[in-house]
């Protein structure tokens, strides 16, 4: 598999990445670790005339840690694993980063290309929904925050447009219980079913819960209301399925290799159930 002939270039600063996305518009893509983008463009389904390689710039490296945590959009999924000031202030990130793929794979795919991807196997953006995370975009009219809630409108399109690139993740050090639960057909493989809970709890009563999936839907599915079913119970098994039921009517998987659409969501279930449970027994 070889790609079709493309302009490689590198550029040092955000704003010259940018410049090169604005000149040469649908005709060019940035590239990260290149992990999901080299295998489109290799099984030519991506056709790209001006690859732009982000390695070199600084300003998208890089993990701050404060009352919020930033992470630069060009950090690796391995840089994330192997940070214990992070794994300490948001250990979410750790148990679901180890889940993906392979050492390989996340030694060179990073955090920005796995969120901007608009990917529905991709499990790092169900992940920011959990943590209600801020994804900031760089373009030629300046910067904004989009919401990782509000961000993905279908598989691989986003509210991203073609000339900005994500800078960086930013979101509240998340506070309770934490549980990243993935179902996979085998090691290295993409989610057939994910669920990412984070829950807060006083006094063995649940005081904030917040509920994503990943792969059951063609984007990432924050579910508001499957967390609400958890808020103010003892998380016993009534109140699991409250959250089960709620989190069912959010989703709508489609039947490929991965399974019939019965089998999806009823795993869905079940992953969810176990992630709730494991989440409340850290809180
Ligand atoms: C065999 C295999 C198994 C995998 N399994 C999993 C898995 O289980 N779970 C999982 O989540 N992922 C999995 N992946 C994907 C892997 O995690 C990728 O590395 C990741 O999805 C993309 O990150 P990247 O840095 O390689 O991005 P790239 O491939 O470089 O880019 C992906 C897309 O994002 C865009 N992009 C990248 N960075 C930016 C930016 N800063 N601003 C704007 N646009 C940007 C690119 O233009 C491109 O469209 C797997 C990949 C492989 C090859």
């Amino acid at each position: 598999m070889i790609p079709a002939a493309f302009e490689y270039h590198r550029p040092k600063a955000v704003a010259d990445a940018i410049s090169l996305l604005t000149q040469h518009g649908d005709d060019a893509r940035a590239m990260a670790g290149g992990h999901s983008l080299i295998p489109m463009m290799k099984l030519r389904m991506a056709h790209i005339g001006h690859l732009v390689d982000l390695q070199d710039i600084a300003d998208l490296k890089g993990v701050t840690i404060g009352a919020s945590i930033r992470i630069g959009a060009l950090t690796t999924q391995a840089e994330l694993i192997n940070n214990t000031a992070l794994t300490t202030a948001a250990p979410i990130l750790k148990e679901a980063a180890l889940q993906i793929a392979d050492p390989q794979i996340r030694n060179v795919g990073t955090v920005g290309g796995n969120v901007a991807n608009g990917d529905p196997g991709n499990d790092m953006p169900g992940l920011m929904q959990c943590l209600d995370a801020t994804y900031t975009l760089t373009g030629p009219r300046g910067s904004r925050d989009v919401r990782a809630r509000d961000f993905y409108q279908s598989a691989y399109f986003t509210s991203r447009k073609d000339d900005e690139l994500l800078v960086a993740i930013t979101f509240a050090k998340p506070v309770g219980g934490y549980a990243y639960e993935k179902q996979k057909r085998k090691i290295g493989d993409y989610a057939t079913a994910a669920a990412a809970v984070q829950i807060a709890a006083s006094g063995g009563r649940v005081t904030a819960a917040s509920i994503a999936m990943t792969n059951l839907s063609d984007t990432p599915v924050y579910s508001a209301a499957a967390g609400a079913a958890l808020v103010g119970t003892a998380c016993d098994a009534a109140a699991i399925k409250s959250a089960v039921t709620a989190m069912l009517l959010d989703i709508n998987p489609a039947s490929d290799n991965r399974g019939p659409v019965e089998f999806k969501r009823h795993l869905a279930g079940v992953i969810l159930g176990r992630a709730i449970a494991r989440a409340f027994s850290r809180a």
